[in-house]
């Protein structure tokens, strides 16, 4: 399974500020799932970024929004929060979090 971004917030997780941030709240959550305790691939936005919200700072990078999960957790949360896993873009993060390029159609949840 894989959790990819939408075209919309490609610029924003390729931002020099996101990075930082990712990086920020790997350690305050010591890399560990806040759900599982597994170690934490992904970091979720509590309140999902959409393009009207993605300039807000306060969600987009708020410390209070954002979870670091490990990738089982993460994918089930989407499925939690939205009920349906959608075949999207061809984005998708590798093992470091960052943004590869993937032209294989799988399927794939929406946003992270
Ligand atoms: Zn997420
Ligand atoms: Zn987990």
């Amino acid at each position: 399974m894989v959790i990819i971004a939408k075209p919309y917030a490609i610029k924003f997780y390729k931002s020099k500020q996101w990075k930082q941030t990712r990086e920020y709240i790997l350690r305050r959550d010591n890399y560990l799932c806040v759900m599982c305790g597994e170690v934490a691939e992904e970091i979720h936005h509590v309140i999902h970024l959409k393009p009207d919200n993605i300039d807000d700072v306060s969600i987009s990078l708020g410390e209070g929004n954002l979870q670091s999960l490990c990738r089982t957790c993460h994918f089930n949360q989407h499925r939690v929060d939205r009920g349906i896993v959608h075949i999207e873009e061809e984005y998708k993060f590798d093992e470091q979090g960052y943004i590869i390029k993937d032209n294989s159609s799988i399927i794939k949840d929406t946003v992270i």
